[in-house]
């Protein structure tokens, strides 16, 4: 049987796309390979690479004045990445601070250049974002980095940031996928795969093309943009069969009726979480209305003792990883893509039926 499985990340991948890698596993399109298999550099695997980059573009609307990298390292490893290539000689980049991941990026910059807190969500403990008119953009900043939704504290960007000329990055690594994005209002974007794309072990950066070739002196070679640009993500061997789980995504998303369907289905599927949350008192979501994410919900049982029997009675109905991030306690439940709809309907009515039992 298959769970309904909350976790962060690694993530739920869509059953479609289990079974199709299920069936190509040892034979490849009659090759008699697997995609695992293969050589990065032969005729399969390269139109299985260009096939991927290709919906991707598609999917999101991706112009050529970009490049799309398939790259290793996690979204950690563009948290040094993006000052090593994009600093451009400037004295400082502005960040956001908007939960934990935006602080590990700031730590990250700041071994290579002065980082400027345009906005800092700290002092509400993540709850809430500054208001714009709080908001310090520096003069003459290499590029502004946020996080559009923060992964542990479940709050996100109800827009994309005002932000001028200056490049604008975003950590999208966990929201990258669920609704339609205007990509042309940023520097570049990246995201870590394991949420919404497919496994570990892939991480994707868009980036304009106008902002790389321009790297810290001393930057190593797997870390410039440019090279991994200039020889289509094969400067070395990527992570192929992640590439090629990510394009069966790609293609379920383009069944589903594109970021537009899945926008539709997230957002019908985040407003009934929040609605059973807040229409109790049994269960509460600590954060702004105004800035509550879509795909990660946070919230916590009145009386935490509690805890501990809600995941396990929860794990009984094949609701899985539930448990908060170590952090913040309580519960946690990612939504994702790939949980279809049935699987939150089914969270809803367990935590109707632990409140009557318990409340
Ligand atoms: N940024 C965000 C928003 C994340 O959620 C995560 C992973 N949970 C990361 C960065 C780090 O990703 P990775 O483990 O791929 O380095």
């Amino acid at each position: 049987m298959r769970a309904y499985n909350f976790s962060a990340g690694p993530a739920m991948l869509p059953d479609d796309v289990m079974l199709t890698a299920q069936q190509e596993m040892l034979d490849w399109h009659g090759t008699g390979m697997s995609v695992m298999e293969m050589s990065h550099r032969g005729p399969e695997y390269t139109s299985i690479a260009e096939q991927a980059e290709a919906d991707l573009r598609e999917l999101m609307g991706i112009s050529d004045d970009y490049a799309v990298l398939f790259l290793q390292g996690g979204a950690s490893s563009q948290f040094s990445m993006i000052p090593m290539n994009l600093l451009n000689g400037k004295t400082h980049a502005d960040y956001f601070n908007t939960g934990a991941w935006s602080e590990k990026a700031i730590t990250e910059a700041g071994r290579y250049t002065k980082v400027n807190v345009v906005a800092d969500a700290k002092p509400s403990h993540y709850r809430t974002i500054p208001d714009k008119v709080e908001w310090q953009l520096s003069d003459n900043a290499a590029y502004v980095h946020y996080t559009p939704n923060e992964t542990i504290h479940g709050i996100e960007f109800a827009n994309i940031p005002e932000v001028g000329d200056t490049p604008l990055i975003a950590d999208m690594s966990s929201t990258i996928l669920s609704r339609p994005v205007d990509v042309n209002r940023f520097g570049l974007i990246y995201a870590g795969a394991q949420k919404n794309i497919g496994p570990a072990g892939l991480c994707i950066v868009i980036v304009r093309k106008d902002l790389i070739g321009k790297t810290l002196p001393g930057t190593p070679v797997m870390f410039d943009y440019k090279i991994h640009a200039d020889n289509g993500s094969m400067y070395n061997t990527p992570a192929t069969y992640s590439w090629y789980l990510a394009g069966l995504v790609f293609q379920w998303l383009k069944q589903k009726g594109g970021l537009q369907g899945m926008a539709e289905i997230n957002q019908r599927k985040a407003a009934k979480l929040y609605a059973t949350i807040d229409g109790s008192d049994f269960y509460a979501n600590p954060v702004d209305i105004r800035y509550r994410s879509w795909m990660n919900i946070p919230f916590t049982l009145a009386n935490s003792d509690l805890d501990k029997q809600f995941l396990a009675d929860a794990a009984k109905e094949g609701l899985l990883t539930l448990k908060g991030h170590r952090d913040l306690g309580g519960m946690r439940a990612s939504i994702y893509n790939a949980m279809p709809e049935a699987g939150v309907d089914k969270l809803i009515g367990f935590m109707s039926e632990f409140e009557r039992r318990f409340g």
